[in-house]
């Protein structure tokens, strides 16, 4: 342990910043913007023309958030009151009955899925995942919604089960069922849809669970899905809410959000004991929200039209290369940009074309296959679209 004496020895050798500086303030302000973190790094930073993806950082926070950051970092709460006050705040906001601010829409389905496990008790959070004694051990979902994030609910320690049809679905049902889980991006995949997912799982008293953690915008999906009934909601906090990355919303029933808290710190001896949010990022996430809740998603939209528009006329000025705009129908729902020729004859593949604007100044992250080059603009800064139409248009004509 270290004494205080000791302590106060360290303190004593570091170098002070300026007579006057307080002691915990740490650098000032003009220290700080002096310094390019990244760039001493070694770190590329780059146009985001890609979108909201985890790998890429997917999101910048808007300055209010920002501010908050700083608020918050220079005072202590608790961070039960924090959450409780939070939490009531956005369920008021988003018209649910209870919410709680999670480390990512990841974490927001452990939790919620270990919310409905445990219910108030909190010794059985203790028990999860190792010991199931007394508890429910399977959760339901559609195989053609078996993307790749179910090893967050597996993590409660629950297995999964695959269904396809209505049938399947209600023979699966049993007394171990503990849940029944919706990817949202994949309504139109599978063969029951939203309504009747939820209509099936209430005949059945089983809670239910959507995952629409891209799925902003529309606005109105933060309130549409625990509206139709789905028990528990999550959505990622830096996707198109823009919050923090490595934060998340879970919405709904306020007897799972209470009980999802159990699992979650300051409570220790828990599955989500890993997955702090810290009071930064508790109240960013909320002004985060507010600030989108606030926004004129019209103009966004339009702007975002116009952007694409403008990266497009710039591709299919090059001879041989044509370009496509669609919007997903849920996920990742903005005007994106396909652009596609015939490699051969311009001397070029979509991969090579990333890597050239990857590694051209300013650097540009843009995604798709082997079979185009995608762009979406709703994450770049305003104006950034020149740039990226111009890169475009270059690395298509100097190949
Ligand atoms: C991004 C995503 C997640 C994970 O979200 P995080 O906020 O990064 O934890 C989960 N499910 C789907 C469908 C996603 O798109």
């Amino acid at each position: 342990m270290i004494k205080r004496r000791d302590l106060l020895r360290t303190l004593g050798t570091i170098p002070v910043l300026g007579a006057a500086a307080p002691l915990a303030a740490g650098p000032s302000k003009s220290q700080v913007a002096t310094r390019d973190y990244f760039k001493e790094l070694g770190v590329r930073s780059y146009i985001n023309a890609a979108g909201t993806y985890t790998a890429l950082t997917a999101s910048l926070m808007p300055q209010e958030a920002r501010d908050a950051w700083n608020y918050a970092s220079n005072q202590y709460v608790a961070l039960d009151d924090l959450q409780d006050r939070v939490g009531a705040r956005i369920a008021e906001l988003l018209q649910c009955e209870a919410a709680t601010v999670t480390a990512g829409a990841a974490s927001a389905i452990t939790l919620g899925t270990a919310g409905v496990l445990t219910g108030l008790d909190s010794k059985k959070a203790v028990q999860i995942p190792n010991d199931m004694t007394g508890l429910k051990t399977e959760v339901i979902l559609q195989k053609s919604h078996r993307v790749g994030y179910d090893h967050a609910i597996r993590n409660t320690g629950v297995s999964i089960v695959e269904v396809e049809s209505r049938q399947d679905l209600e023979n699966a049902i049993s007394d171990k069922t503990a849940m029944l889980w919706f990817l949202n991006a994949h309504n139109f995949k599978g063969q029951i849809r939203d309504e009747e997912f939820v209509r099936i799982a209430k005949r059945h008293g089983i809670p239910c669970m959507n995952d629409c953690a891209a799925d902003v915008p529309p606005v109105e999906n933060l309130w549409k899905y625990t509206k139709m009934g789905f028990d528990l909601v999550c959505f990622s906090g830096g996707k198109g809410i823009r919050g923090p990355q490595s934060a998340g919303l879970l919405l709904g029933k306020k007897e799972y959000i209470e009980a999802a808290r159990l699992s979650a710190p300051p409570r220790g001896n828990t599955v989500g004991r890993g997955m702090k949010v810290n009071k930064e990022e508790i109240l960013c996430m909320l002004v985060a929200l507010e600030v989108y809740l606030s926004r004129d998603h019209d103009a966004d939209w339009k702007l975002w039209e116009y952007q694409v528009d403008h990266i497009s006329d710039a591709a299919a000025s090059v001879a041989g290369v044509e370009t496509e705009i669609h919007v997903p129908d849920v996920a990742n729902h903005v005007p994106s940009l396909r652009i596609r020729w015939n490699s051969d004859s311009l001397g070029i593949t979509p991969n090579e074309a990333r890597q050239r604007l990857r590694e051209g100044h300013p650097s540009i992250e843009t995604v798709g296959g082997a079979e185009s080059l995608d762009v979406t603009t709703w994450m770049m800064n305003e104006g950034e679209e020149r740039i990226v139409a111009q890169r475009i248009k270059e690395v298509l004509t100097q190949s």
